[in-house]
């Protein structure tokens, strides 16, 4: 852990406040939604931040995730739980994406996906509030996410995915700590026995955007990226949306940016990637809705993205129209076929998720959305090493002439 977490160190968060009646919460205290039934955004004290940290002040600090301290919830740094949150590097992606293609591999973070960065925050904060059980439905990752920061901090966790959730995700949430449920439905599915069990005081509930500080965890990408742009920001982003923490964060952190006078007001065309399996997003960006019905019959590789369902709809939407970006969706097919590229062509691999941006990025440049000269990021959210990867099975008998020009 950085030296800038040796001494106790005041928040500077104001409140909370609905999102979408913007009514106020206090600080210091346990929220799930809002009374609308909505999810919470935590507000801070900008002109004190400003006057506490300069942008220099941040640079000259380690870089990770604690770099930002004074933009994120947690009160007391001994409720800090880490793992070791660095800043993800930027990877060029110059032939399966091209010139101006950056990457920003979310795969190098605790637990191999950027769930860690919602969770270290969420169970922070849980510990920090004094909450001593929670319970999770998870498509995989946030699950594993969860599992490894509570167990950390002594907290109880209870996780349940869908039962054809991939094995390793499983075992993986297991192996750290969990109790986990593979459940016979989809994540909703799974998310309503969790909201069952916390309406009868069984557990806290940990889904998506329904506790307020995944956001604030997952901000920190957008705060990572106007460092690492030396405080522009990309012309676009590819963001592989399932609840849309990440993309809602990321809008949020280039809010307080700005506010605080670091950036300017240019903002990337914000792309919600989605899978054409499943893409409640994108079909109600298309029809100029608010918000999105639940997508029946979800289905597709990147389960990551697999959320028929999303809380914070309207924030993904509206961040999506303010951005001038668009939802996108993308076939199976093209995400495996992007994948593959990425791997075969650039040596960098993608999770299907990832692989869906890459597809989604030359759909955009396809139909004029973004030109090469455009800078882009496209995340890859979790390592390509968790997902299945095609057979090899050419094997070599060393007791037999071998044919060196066959090798
Ligand atoms: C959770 C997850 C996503 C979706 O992230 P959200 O911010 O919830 O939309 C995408 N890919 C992977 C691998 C994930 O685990």
């Amino acid at each position: 852990m950085n030296q800038n977490l040796t001494t106790d160190r005041e928040t500077f968060v104001t409140h909370l406040e609905c999102s979408i009646t913007g009514e106020r919460y206090e600080a210091d205290q346990l929220h799930g939604l809002s009374r609308a039934g909505r999810p919470l955004l935590v507000r801070y004290d900008l002109d004190a931040v400003r006057s506490a940290v300069s942008r220099d002040t941040i640079e000259a600090r380690p870089t990770d995730l604690w770099r930002w301290r004074e933009l994120l919830p947690v009160r007391y740094t001994a409720n800090i739980v880490s793992l070791g949150e660095i800043e993800t590097p930027l990877v060029p992606l110059t032939k399966s994406g091209g010139p101006n293609v950056l990457v920003k591999d979310e795969g190098r973070l605790p637990t191999g996906s950027f769930k860690a960065r919602g969770l270290v925050m969420a169970v922070a904060m849980a510990k920090e509030l004094g909450v001593t059980k929670i319970a999770m439905p998870t498509n995989g990752n946030a699950g594993a996410a969860l599992a490894a920061y509570a167990t950390r901090c002594g907290i109880e966790t209870i996780v349940f995915c869908p039962d054809d959730t991939p094995e390793i995700n499983v075992r993986e949430i297991a192996m750290q700590g969990a109790r986990v449920w593979r459940v016979n439905g989809l994540i909703d599915d799974c998310g309503a026995i969790v909201g069952k069990g916390a309406a009868e005081g069984r557990w806290f509930d940990f889904s998506t955007l329904k506790e307020p500080y995944r956001i604030e965890g997952k901000k920190t990408m957008g705060l990572e990226l106007a460092a690492q742009f030396g405080w522009k920001l990309p012309d676009a982003i590819f963001y592989p949306t399932g609840g849309g923490t990440g993309l809602i964060g990321m809008w949020k952190a280039f809010d307080e940016l700005e506010k605080l006078g670091w950036i300017g007001s240019k903002r990337p065309k914000m792309f919600a990637v989605q899978a054409s399996g499943c893409a409640p997003i994108v079909r109600a960006f298309e029809a100029g809705e608010e918000h999105a019905e639940r997508w029946e019959d979800a289905s597709t590789v990147a389960a990551g993205i697999r959320v028929p369902k999303a809380v914070g709809d309207f924030l993904i939407l509206r961040a999506v129209r303010e951005s001038g970006g668009q939802a996108l969706a993308v076939g199976d097919p093209a995400i495996l076929k992007a994948v593959d590229a990425a791997a075969k062509q650039d040596g960098l691999l993608l999770c299907p998720e990832g692989g869906a941006t890459l597809a989604a990025y030359h759909q955009a440049l396809n139909t004029g959305l973004v030109d090469e000269d455009d800078k882009v990021v496209l995340f890859n959210c979790a390592t390509g090493l968790k997902y299945p990867m095609p057979e090899a099975p050419q094997a070599l008998d060393r007791t037999r002439p071998i044919d060196f020009d066959a090798l």
